[in-house]
């Protein structure tokens, strides 16, 4: 069964071929993580933030999806580091 991610990397994917398709590829980031790794927010784009758990940093904030920053080059955090 697709998740809603798979959704997502395949619409990306059709998107932007530069789309990372890759199990690391984390679902969601905080903003300072997407910053850290070098990507700006598109000018007068929208997108959805809500308060959740950062896949980079596991901190809980307000996250969005990696490709409402263009797809920085972002690493899942492990889970038992
Ligand atoms: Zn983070």
């Amino acid at each position: 069964m697709a998740t809603l991610r798979d959704v997502l990397l395949y619409q990306a994917k059709r998107e932007n071929s530069d789309c990372p398709d890759d199990d690391d590829y984390p679902s969601w980031v905080c903003s300072d993580c997407a910053r850290k790794a070098g990507a700006k927010w598109p000018k007068d784009h929208l997108a959805t933030f809500h308060n959740g758990t950062c896949d980079v940093c596991g901190e809980k904030a307000g996250v969005t999806q990696p490709r409402d920053w263009g797809y920085p080059r972002l690493k899942r955090r492990k889970e038992d580091g």
